[in-house]
């Protein structure tokens, strides 16, 4: 096979490294993708996309069995309705499927070549790809680290049988009747609420104090209720010991340091994700670390030059968009423009039921720097919109500094309030004031009316609470 040369070689087509490629050859850089599974990463094929698909699916379902109970206001009556869960994963998969082929189709508009297959570098410009018909030499000017990250497994509890991990979660063909989720974060609880409304009886096991110990118990409360409404049982300050006899339960150390076994027909194990940093060929090259992760200055430059490194391999957030975000810039720099990482912030959305919502500083956060705060909250209880959704459950939060009001953070829970992360993270991003947002006229009646209310509430203006 003969070697290819390239100006970028960008190994992993996940958020990160095919944004990366797809901007570099937009540019006219000649680039190299290399991908040993699918294009999209984690993200398209077994993460962002595949949850969300099967939570809209448990969503729809369970607002139908309510209706079927006949316990809602709405005056709409049905007959009690099924989920054909082999028919949910297979739409699921045609999501994928469709997405997949639009990812390859843009890396072909934008002339990147694809190379299928795993990467290992034998030096810092040359890597050799395991290739169907054979190896595969790169040598390239610029390489891109675009490796991601797998989930963590837990040493008394290794992946298989009844253990699994969110991949296998995402294609279960039935729903077990009891689940057991190992980590009350993000994946746990996205999922566990998601297979709860399918009918699954689900306990969450989580080591800290509370669920999403990452988000302040004001923006959680409102998901505890609801988990506990889908009779979600919650263990918190518990950890997970390992499988029962017969493999079908899991034994939990409680907070008073007792042993308790949950039967279980599966244990989904969500307790974080670790960076992949093995498997290609790391040794051959020296790169400084930090913890787990490849070490990044403010251009995702790595200790090496001309290595770059983007994505969940780099450190937390582990989230798609910065992924994205940083792949987009490391295709300029080796483009020739000048950019450097100056984004305010990073927002975040937690697909529970009610949603999390989080851009910037929490109150906590500005705290913690010494900041005078001024905070402004208005209740989806006194916005229109959400009632007539049935969704008057939440708040939107804004925190601004006390004296010139710029805005440093705004946060949310309620239905369907991911949608307010862009409203949110644009003020952010363009440095508005209270006022800004204030004065903004927001159309009637939506849920956005509360983020101009929660504006008015800090200015001690609020017209509608
Ligand atoms: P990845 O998407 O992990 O892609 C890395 C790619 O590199 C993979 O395709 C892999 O096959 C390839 N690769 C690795 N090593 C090699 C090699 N040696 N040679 C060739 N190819 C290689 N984030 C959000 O922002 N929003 C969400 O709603 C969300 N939901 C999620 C739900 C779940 C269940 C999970 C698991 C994750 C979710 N995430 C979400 C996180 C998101 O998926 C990741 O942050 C994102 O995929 C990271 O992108 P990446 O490009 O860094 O890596
Ligand atoms: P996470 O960090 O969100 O949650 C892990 C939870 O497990 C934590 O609450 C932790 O306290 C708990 N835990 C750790 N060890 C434990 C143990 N032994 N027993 C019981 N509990 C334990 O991790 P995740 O849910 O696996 O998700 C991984 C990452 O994927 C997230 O951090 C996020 O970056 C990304 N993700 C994002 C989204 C989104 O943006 N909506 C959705 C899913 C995943």
């Amino acid at each position: 096979m003969k070697d290819i040369s390239c100006k970028l070689l960008v190994i992993g087509a996940g958020p990160g490294g095919y944004v990366c490629a797809i901007r570099a050859g937009q540019l006219g850089v000649d680039t190299v993708i290399v991908e040993e599974r699918k294009p999209g990463g984690t993200c398209l094929n077994v993460g962002c996309i595949p949850s969300k698909a099967l939570i809209h699916a448990a969503e729809e379902y369970d607002r139908i069995v309510h209706l079927a109970s006949g316990a809602n206001p709405l005056g709409i009556r049905t007959t009690q309705p099924e989920i054909d869960l082999p028919q949910t994963i297979a739409w699921k998969d045609t999501i994928v499927g469709r997405l997949n082929s639009g990812v390859s189709g843009l890396l072909k508009k934008s002339k990147v070549k694809m190379v299928q297959g795993r990467a290992r570098f034998r030096d810092g410009k040359t890597v050799e790809v395991e290739t169907e018909t054979g190896r595969q030499i790169i040598r390239a000017e610029n390489v891109v680290i675009a490796t991601g990250s797998a989930p963590v497994e837990l040493p008394g509890l290794p992946f298989g049988g009844p253990v699994i991990s969110s991949t296998e979660a995402l294609s279960l063909t039935s729903v077990p009747e009891r689940l057991v989720v190992v980590g009350g974060g993000y994946i746990g609880l996205e999922l566990g609420t998601a297979f709860a409304k399918m009918g699954a009886k689900v306990t969450v096991v989580e080591a800290q104090t509370r669920i999403l110990p990452q988000y302040d118990a004001d923006l959680t409360r409102p998901v505890s209720k609801r988990l506990q409404a889908l009779g979600i049982e919650v263990m918190t300050r518990a950890k997970a010991k390992g499988l029962g006899k017969g493999g079908s339960a899991l034994l939990v150390e409680t907070e008073s340091g007792s042993e308790v076994s949950l039967p279980a027909d599966r244990i989904l194990v969500t307790v974080g994700r670790r960076p992949v940093t093995q498997g290609w060929g790391r040794e051959e090259l020296v790169l400084d670390m930090d913890g787990p992760f490849i070490r990044i200055d403010e251009r995702c430059r790595t200790s090496m030059r001309g290595l770059y490194a983007i994505g969940d391999v780099t450190g937390e957030p582990m989230l798609a968009h910065r992924a994205m975000a940083q792949g987009e810039m490391v295709a300029e720099i080796v483009a020739g423009h000048q950019r450097v990482w100056d984004k305010r912030a990073i927002p975040a959305v937690c697909f529970t039921d009610p949603e999390i919502v989080a851009v910037g500083m929490t109150p906590d956060d500005a705290q913690r720097i010494g900041s005078e705060v001024r905070i402004g909250q208005f209740p989806f209880a006194a916005n229109g919109r959400a009632m007539t959704k049935l969704g008057e459950e939440g708040f939107v939060r804004v925190v601004a500094r006390a004296d010139n009001h710029l805005v440093l953070g705004i946060q949310a829970v309620g239905q369907g309030v991911s949608e307010l992360s862009a409203a949110f993270g644009l003020a952010v991003e363009m440095g508005a004031r209270l006022e800004d947002i204030a004065g903004t006229i927001h159309a009637h009646p939506t849920q956005g009316e509360a983020f101009q209310e929660s504006a008015l509430k800090s200015l001690g203006r609020e017209l509608h609470i």
